[in-house]
C-alpha cells in the first residue's frame, strides 16, 4: 500500500510499502489471561426501574449493588424548576476560568455552613478529588500513610504525587504508629483514610488517628465518600458523629453515593481551600460540573437533612439484614454498617455465586482482585432505606438456597428472628 503525506508541499513523501499491521494485537494475551483467572469484566447494560429493583438486560433484579443509600437518586421530588442559568446542562469552562456558575457559589456556602467549617471545594467526583488533593499536599520530600484498604483514588493521588508511600495494615494503629516513627523529620506527613472501607463496611478508628496526627504532627484526610449524609447530625459525617470536626483538617466526600447525585466536596480552613484552588490540577484543568447538577445536589443534600427516616431506616436495616446473614452462617467480615460483603474467598466461587443470585432475581456483584486482595473475593451487598423489609426476607431466603448450592454455607441454620 502506498502510503502519501497529507501535505502535498512536504519534502517528505511515504513510499513504502507496509502490511497492515495489529498494533492492539498484544491486548489480546493479556485479556485472555485475565480471563484465565476469570477477572474479565464487562459492561451490562442496567436500567434503575423502581425504588431498589434493577434491570439487567431485560431481567428484573432486586438491587443489591446500589450506592444510592438514601434512594435520593430517584425519590419522587417537588425540585422547583430551576432558573435559565442553572439548567444548563453544560458549564462551558473550567471553575477558574468561567465556569464558576452561583449554583456552586451557593451549594460551597452551604455545605461548608452545615459542616461547620469555614470553606468548601466541589470536585466533579470523589476520584478527581482524591488525586487532586493528595497530589497537592504531599510531593518528592513528603511521605503518605494510607489504610491498605483505602480506596483506588487514594492510591492513584498517592502515586500522582511522588512522595514516599507507606500502606500499613487495614486499621492497624500500631503498624501505622511505627512508620510514624521512623518518617523523616523535614518532609510533610500525610495520613489519609477512608472513614467507612468501600468493600468491607468497616469503620476506621477515627478517634486513634486524631490522636497518632497530633502526636507525629501529620496532617490528616478522611474520605467519607461512604458516611456522608449517613451519620452524625443530620448525616453530617463519621467525624461530626464523633465530634472530631475540629481535628481533621482535610474532609472529603462525595454527592454521589447517599446524596444521589454526582461531584465531591471537600471542606476544611479557608487556607486550604485557597490553596487547593491554586494547586489541584483536577479542579484546574478539567470543565466544571454542569450547574444543572450542582443544583440537583444542593437539592438533595437540603432533603437528606430534613429526611432523617432515611437514615434511620437504613440503620435499621442493615444491622437486621447482617444479623440474619450471619445467621445462616455467611461470612461477613467485620461489617458494622450498610456495606456488607459476603466472603467467597475464590473469585470462581465469587462469580457462581453471584450467577446463582442473578438467576434467582437479585444483582449482588462479585468484587474481585485487584479491587480487594489476593483470595479474598466477595459479593458485596448494600442496602438502601427505599428497600422493603419483605423484598429483603424474600432475598434472604434466595441467598441461602444459593449459598447452599455454592458450598458457601454447610447446613441449615435457625435464623434468629429479630
Ligand atoms: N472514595 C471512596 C471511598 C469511594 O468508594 C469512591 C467511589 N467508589 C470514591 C472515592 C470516588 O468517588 P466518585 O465515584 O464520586 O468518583
Amino acid at each position: 500500500m502506498k502510503h502519501r503525506q497529507a501535505d502535498e508541499n512536504s519534502e517528505y513523501t511515504a513510499d513504502q510499502t507496509h502490511t497492515p499491521t495489529d498494533s492492539l494485537a498484544w491486548m489480546d494475551a493479556e485479556l485472555d489471561e485475565l480471563q484465565a483467572r476469570q477477572q474479565v469484566r464487562s459492561l451490562r447494560e442496567t436500567a434503575v426501574t423502581a425504588a431498589g429493583w434493577l434491570d439487567v438486560e431485560g431481567k428484573r433484579l432486586l438491587h443489591l449493588a446500589s450506592n444510592d443509600y438514601l434512594g435520593l437518586s430517584m425519590a419522587e421530588n417537588d425540585w422547583p424548576e430551576p432558573s435559565p442559568a442553572a439548567r444548563l446542562l453544560g458549564s462551558g469552562a473550567s471553575r477558574l476560568i468561567t465556569g464558576h456558575y452561583p449554583a456552586y457559589a451557593r451549594l460551597e456556602e452551604e455545605f461548608a455552613a452545615f459542616k461547620q467549617a469555614e470553606a468548601c471545594l466541589v470536585f466533579s467526583s470523589g476520584y478527581m478529588a482524591n488525586i487532586g488533593v493528595i497530589s497537592s499536599l504531599v510531593g518528592r520530600n513528603d511521605e503518605v500513610f494510607s489504610d491498605r484498604y483505602n480506596h483506588a483514588s487514594i492510591v492513584d493521588g498517592m502515586l500522582l504525587s511522588r512522595a514516599k508511600l507507606h500502606r500499613y495494615k487495614h486499621g492497624d494503629m500500631n503498624h501505622l504508629e511505627s512508620l510514624l516513627k521512623k518518617a523523616n523529620p523535614n518532609g510533610k506527613k500525610l495520613i489519609v483514610s477512608d472513614s467507612i472501607f468501600s468493600m468491607d463496611g468497616t469503620m476506621v478508628p477515627l478517634k486513634e488517628l486524631v490522636e497518632l496526627k497530633h502526636r507525629y504532627g501529620a496532617m490528616l484526610m478522611i474520605d467519607e465518600a461512604h458516611s456522608s449524609g449517613l451519620y452524625g447530625p443530620e448525616g453530617a459525617g463519621l467525624i461530626h458523629e464523633m465530634g472530631l470536626q475540629d481535628d481533621i483538617e482535610i474532609q472529603m466526600g462525595t454527592f454521589s453515593k447517599a446524596y444521589g447525585g454526582y461531584g465531591a466536596y471537600i471542606t476544611g480552613s479557608r487556607r486550604l481551600i485557597r490553596y487547593l484552588t491554586n494547586h489541584a490540577r483536577s479542579l484546574i484543568y478539567t470543565t466544571a460540573l454542569p450547574p444543572v447538577v450542582v443544583e440537583m445536589n444542593r437539592y438533595n443534600v437540603r432533603r437528606s437533612r430534613q429526611e432523617p427516616w432515611r437514615r434511620e431506616r437504613l440503620n435499621e436495616l442493615s444491622g437486621w439484614f447482617r444479623h440474619q446473614l450471619k445467621g445462616m452462617g455467611f461470612d461477613t467480615g467485620n461489617s458494622v454498617c450498610q456495606i456488607i460483603p459476603v466472603m467467597t474467598g475464590s473469585n470462581e466461587k465469587a462469580l457462581q455465586f453471584s450467577r446463582e443470585l442473578h438467576q434467582r432475581g437479585i444483582a449482588g456483584v462479585a468484587i474481585r482482585p485487584p479491587t480487594v486482595p489476593a483470595g479474598s473475593a466477595r459479593i458485596r451487598f448494600t442496602l438502601t432505606a427505599v428497600h422493603e423489609r419483605a423484598d429483603l426476607t424474600w432475598a434472604l431466603e434466595q441467598m441461602e438456597e444459593a449459598g447452599h448450592a455454592c458450598g458457601l454455607i454447610s447446613s441449615q441454620t435457625d435464623r434468629a428472628d429479630h
